[in-house]
């Protein structure tokens, strides 16, 4: 029975061809070709499995480009609200600068000294108010350079991304490609391998495959389940050890083969 598992392990699928192509002939065969038969199928079930994560894999690789959209659409927002600020306050200088004109003009025209002195009062207000409206403007301005240059790093960095999401999808578009192609081929190679177990133990095979989380066969061990590591009675042991029928954990009811 050492030799069944070891063949079972390191060369299930070399033995494929070979094993399946005969029909089993006593017990040990018949556990031999349900060894092969479940190695398939748990193949099978690991390839559904990783199947059914790349979706997943591909909307979290997609994630990644929404996080850096919108972090560029922030800081675009960020950057037309600052150059705003900044024409609104060239507006402000600008109407006082044509209020300081038209302050001049009239200045220009009077020919009595208080009104005069009276709009060289308001002259010298509306100049500071430039003054200090330029100030505003170069901050402003200032301010606006660093968002652009905020913009442009995130634009950098989502072209960056979309390299990578780009690869990462065409990495998972051919793992999905592989992935399938094994399926197919495992598929073929598991019928063949269904032929060489006897018709009459593959119900209960594929009952216990579908409830025990795909282990229907395991080994009796120091007489332990390999599959729910419970002990079995001494009858269950001994029937294992002479390998004449199919025998069950009567704790979990996996076909059991002796180690
Ligand atoms: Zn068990």
């Amino acid at each position: 029975m050492r030799r069944v598992r070891h063949d079972f392990t390191k060369n299930g699928s070399v033995l494929a061809a070979a094993c399946c192509a005969v029909y089993a002939k006593n017990m040990q065969d018949e556990v031999r070709a349900l060894l092969i038969l479940q190695d398939r199928d748990r193949r099978l079930l690991a390839i559904a499995k990783d199947l059914a994560k790349l979706p997943k894999d591909q909307e979290r690789a997609r994630d990644k480009l929404k996080g850096d959209q919108a972090h560029l659409a922030q800081a675009q927002l960020a950057l037309k609200e600052a150059e705003v600020r900044v024409k609104k306050i060239e507006l402000d200088a600008e109407t006082r600068r044509t209020t300081i004109k038209r302050l001049k003009n009239q200045q220009f025209e009077t020919r009595k000294n208080d009104e005069f002195q009276a709009l060289a009062h308001e002259i010298t207000r509306y100049e500071q108010d430039v003054d200090a409206y330029e100030t505003r403007e170069l901050e402003a301005m200032v301010e606006a350079d660093a968002f652009r240059e905020a913009v442009h790093i995130a634009e950098k960095q989502l072209s960056a991304t979309e390299a990578q999401v780009k690869e990462e999808l065409a990495r998972l578009q051919q793992r999905h490609q592989i992935l399938l192609d094994q399926q197919r081929e495992v598929e073929v190679d598991r019928t063949t391998c269904a032929q060489a177990v006897p018709s009459g133990i593959l119900p209960l095979y594929q009952k216990l495959m579908k409830s025990k989380d795909g282990l229907a066969v395991v080994a009796l061990k120091d007489q332990l389940c390999d599959g729910c590591h419970m002990k079995v009675v001494a009858g269950t042991m001994i029937k294992v050890q002479t390998a004449k029928e199919i025998t069950q954990c009567e704790n979990c009811g996996r076909i059991l083969y002796q180690d």
